[in-house]
């Protein structure tokens, strides 16, 4: 399996990618994940992406394509979940270039469609795993120990920083003006599979699963 999943913050990727990861074996691969750990751990890539990460605007594309292709080239995972890259068309093509290199052709990109309004309410509900990077949410999703994860034990669950109404709107507009067109890029490459997002985690993932045949 070597795809990639695309849709607006909160449409539901990250969830997504961790169960195709733990059921069918590819590595889970999430940018603002790796952005997050470059942050905490006070790396000049941390420290140069937090201020456009707080403010919901995109990493500068050479910075975020630099750092993927640096981990593609040490691990070479023959299958791969791409969360949350690419995000604009600059990324994709420099993907492309990076794949064509390793010999990994892409399999689908996968755009999980939920609409607008239905994202803010997802989003400033959302509950996130400080251990594992599990997500929950306070209503649709709460965990079983209030503010534990159940996934990997009882790690604290926290809010993401730019999970506020505030930052969500921007984040949606960045979406729609910088990320939405990959649609159509993947469109006409023919890898374009769309599955409804709105609904339950396990038969959004059975959509998936069907529509990758
Ligand atoms: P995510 O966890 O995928 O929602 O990403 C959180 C934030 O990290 C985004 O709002 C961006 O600021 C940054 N980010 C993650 N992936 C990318 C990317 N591919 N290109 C640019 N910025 C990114």
């Amino acid at each position: 399996m070597r795809l990639l999943l695309l849709g607006p913050p909160g449409s539901g990727k990250g969830t997504q990618a961790q169960l195709l990861a733990a059921r069918q074996g590819a590595v889970h691969i999430s940018t603002g994940d790796m952005l997050r750990a470059a942050q905490a751990a006070g790396t000049p890539l941390g420290l140069q992406a937090k201020k456009y990460m707080d403010a919901g605007k995109l990493v500068p594309d050479d910075l975020v394509s630099d750092t993927v292709a640096e981990k593609f080239r040490c691990e070479r995972p023959a299958t791969f979940l791409m969360d949350g890259y690419p995000r604009t068309i600059v990324q994709a093509e420099a993907f492309d270039t990076l794949l064509a290199e390793l010999k990994l052709p892409l399999e689908a990109a996968v755009l999980i469609d939920v609409p607008d309004e239905e994202i803010a309410h997802r989003i400033t509900g959302r509950l996130t795993c400080s251990n594992c990077k599990a997500t929950f949410h306070k209503t649709n999703r709460p965990p079983k120990v209030e503010g534990r994860c159940d996934v990997c034990g009882h790690s604290p669950l926290i809010q993401r920083p730019d999970d506020t109404l505030a930052v969500i709107e921007q984040r949606l507009k960045t979406y729609h003006s910088q990320t939405a067109e990959l649609v159509g890029y993947y469109r006409a490459r023919g890898l374009l599979r769309t599955v409804d997002g709105k609904g339950d985690v396990e038969a959004i993932y059975r959509q998936i699963v069907s529509a990758l045949g």
